[in-house]
């Protein structure tokens, strides 16, 4: 097979207080060996949920899995126990966060945070693994290893640290990598050469790559796939040019509307007026329709199935339904 990794029909709910918030409602997508792939939506779309499920970090209680498969090369990682999932955190996928601070130990060198998963991973000694630590920093562009190997993560800037996350996640030559946000808390300097570090990587060592991003700009430079998920759903998902050229959902284009060039940079989502869906009581058919400018009376009950546009661009719209009512009145509900 070529693909790396298999997320089918993952339904992922927290259990509160006030009922059950259907964070993730049957999400099915994959990434090819090599690929990076993106996942655009605003906040609360379950973008996020649906990486932390994958790396299994998803808070139980209250998370819970309630149906679905998560392949990665070749074993469902929902049925891995706790020890073996972490040997997979450690060794096969690597994770980039927003806030590299949050994740770094402050108590402890950045070589040593490097060295760790090595010793414990790879079955380097420890001495091994520190030079092998110096290496990981001088590949991710930190200026002189050999000292910065022994400082601490406050002794690093905030772009600086967010290299040495990504020297982390890397030093275990993970085969996926998943970034969710990973340039945000950056400047735009600073996030562009992340960027361009994350594409080097992915060119030299083929790791295929999860990003989860606001920024369409991020999304053009490194992506050559895109999913856009609305109120825990996949409604759209193509190759880079289907979803700049060719989008098909209406929220795809309220996403793209403010992006007035393909290679501009640091763009940020256009926020689409209105807001998404309490998951706690989803709507039964189309999440989008009471802010959609297209919506139609069938669109109220009942959640459009998958159209092909082609075998790669992929749609859950009314507007693309070979089966949509021939006759049916728009009704203007939102926007
Ligand atoms: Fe709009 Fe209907 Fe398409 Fe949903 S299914 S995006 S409400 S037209
Ligand atoms: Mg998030």
């Amino acid at each position: 097979t070529d693909k790396i990794l298999e997320v089918k029909d993952l339904e992922v709910s927290f259990l509160t207080y006030a009922g059950e918030v259907k964070a993730i409602r049957g999400v099915t997508f994959d990434v090819k060996k090599g690929e990076a792939v993106a996942i655009v939506g605003e906040s609360g779309s379950g973008k996020s949920v649906t990486s932390q499920s994958i790396m299994q970090l998803i808070p139980s209680p209250p998370g819970v899995y309630k149906n679905g498969e998560i392949i990665f090369d070749g074993q469902d990682l929902l049925n891995l126990n706790n020890s073996e999932m972490e040997k997979v955190r450690g060794s096969s996928i690597g994770m980039i966060f927003q806030d590299p601070m949050t994740s770094l130990n402050p108590t402890m060198t950045v070589g040593k945070q490097i060295a760790e998963g090595l010793i414990k991973h790879q079955g380097l000694n420890k001495s091994e693994a520190m030079e092998r630590a110096v290496e990981m920093l001088r590949l991710v562009g930190i200026p002189n290893p050999e000292a910065r190997v022994k400082q601490y993560p406050h002794e690093f800037s905030g772009g600086m640290r967010q290299r040495a996350m990504i020297a982390i996640a890397l030093s275990c030559n993970p085969k996926l990598l998943i970034a969710d946000e990973p340039t945000t808390a950056l400047d735009v300097t600073i996030q562009a050469q992340i960027i361009d570090l994350m594409k080097d990587l992915q060119n030299k060592f083929g790791t295929s790559i999860i990003i989860i991003t606001h920024d369409l700009g991020v999304v053009a430079d490194l992506a050559q796939r895109v999913v856009v998920m609305y109120a825990g759903k996949i409604i759209e998902q193509g190759s880079l040019d289907d979803i700049f050229y060719n989008p098909q959902h209406p929220y795809t284009w309220g996403l793209l509307r403010s992006v007035p060039r393909l290679d501009s940079k640091g763009q940020r989502l256009e926020s689409i007026e209105g807001t998404p869906p309490d998951l706690l009581d989803p709507p039964k058919g189309c999440p989008f329709y009471p802010r959609c400018d297209y919506a139609m009376e069938v669109c109220v009950n009942h959640f459009p199935e998958e159209t092909k546009i082609t075998d790669d661009h992929k749609v859950h719209c009314w507007l693309q339904h070979p089966d949509a009512p021939k006759v049916d009145v728009p009704i203007k509900i939102g926007g």
